[in-house]
């Protein structure tokens, strides 16, 4: 089987499991233990920020993995696959928290809630960390965040993910501007055109109708390697509990009811409870894609200052990893 069909296989039985280490994520270390800690855990691949730096750290965490699975008596079916992710202007995923110190009162509310630790403690953002996912700005009584737009140069950023080991792509195009969707949508169609490439789509700024409509028109360009990425409600998968995960199942819904023949992964609001209410609710989905929830119940081991000289706790974070990738996989 070539990595095409290793992915399809997982995709057609609905377990294809992608841990989002974050867009917008380019911390070296974090990324380099989630993707040891998730490697170990069984997942399919991991969504890492177009950043080569960044795609090195994911091999290297994926081969540490393989290094150390024997001495844990863990056996890793196959290699994860790396996908990199990139946004359009307006995309939350590509953005990046800046805070005007004139507005700032120093309530510290921003700092409290940022599950990133993107915030220092002079009320500076920590840019690297930053995932642009606007609780920061939600919590701020005075209005002293904004958000600035991390562009890249997809010709000359794209190739050299690929040459680190990136294997896939994504285009989260959250925007109403198809024309740009489009010219983005072409150059990753060129990039990859042996393996799976992925839109990410949310509703906050598309009617159905244009949600499907845009769809239609990547799948006439793509064909089967489309993926669609159904962001229920971006980067809000705090919780494991069924509402918190409702919007991700209902979008793919409309998707799946499309009928268009895509690859449908859920996400934005994603946790263990995805797939049992994709099921409960007669929805196919061909994976899902976690982030917050995924980041959040390894966060105290990840962080941990000795974390890769420690067996212990590699163990515990593996344990609590595993049970939401067994947890993601259709019964
Ligand atoms: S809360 Fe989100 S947007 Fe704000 S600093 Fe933290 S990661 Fe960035
Ligand atoms: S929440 Fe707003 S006002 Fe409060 S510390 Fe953060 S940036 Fe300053």
């Amino acid at each position: 089987m070539n990595r095409y069909q290793q992915a399809q296989s997982l995709m057609e039985q609905g377990r294809f499991i992608k841990i989002v280490c974050g867009a917008g994520n380019e911390d070296p270390i974090a990324v380099r233990r989630l993707s040891l800690v998730y490697t170990l855990a069984g997942t399919s691949a991991f969504d890492v920020s177009a950043n080569p730096a960044i795609v090195k750290s994911a091999v290297d965490g994926i081969d540490a993995a393989f290094r150390i699975a024997p001495a844990l008596n863990i056996n890793i079916e196959a290699r994860p696959f790396i996908n990199v992710s990139v946004g359009l202007k307006g995309d939350p995923h590509a953005r990046k928290a800046q805070i005007n110190g004139e507005k700032c009162i120093q309530c510290d509310q921003c700092r409290e809630h940022c599950d990133q630790d993107a915030i220092d403690k002079h009320y500076s953002i920590i840019t690297p960390r930053c995932i642009g996912c606007g609780i920061c700005a939600d919590n701020c009584p005075s209005e002293a965040i904004t958000f600035y737009h991390k562009r890249v140069d997809l010709s000359t950023v794209l190739p050299e993910c690929i040459k680190e080991g990136a294997e896939m792509l994504e285009l989260h195009a959250v925007t109403d501007d198809d024309v740009s969707v489009f010219e983005d949508w072409k150059i990753i169609d060129m990039l990859i055109p042996n393996n799976y490439i992925s839109v990410c789509l949310d509703r906050s700024l598309l009617s159905d109708t244009h949600l499907t409509n845009r769809i239609r028109k990547l799948y006439e360009i793509t064909g089967e390697r489309l993926i669609v990425q159904a962001d229920g409600a971006p980067m809000s998968g705090g919780n494991d509990d069924y509402n918190t995960t409702l919007q991700a199942i209902a979008i793919a819904d409309i998707v799946y009811k499309s009928g268009i023949p895509v690859k449908i992964l859920a996400s934005g609001g994603t946790n263990a409870k995805t797939q049992e209410l994709a099921r409960l609710c007669g929805v196919f989905v061909n994976g899902v894609s976690i982030g917050t929830f995924a980041r959040k119940i390894v966060k105290s081991f990840i962080n941990s200052e000795n974390f890769e000289h420690d067996m212990g706790n590699i163990k515990q974070a593996i344990t609590i990893a595993r049970k939401l990738v067994a947890d993601s996989i259709p019964k």
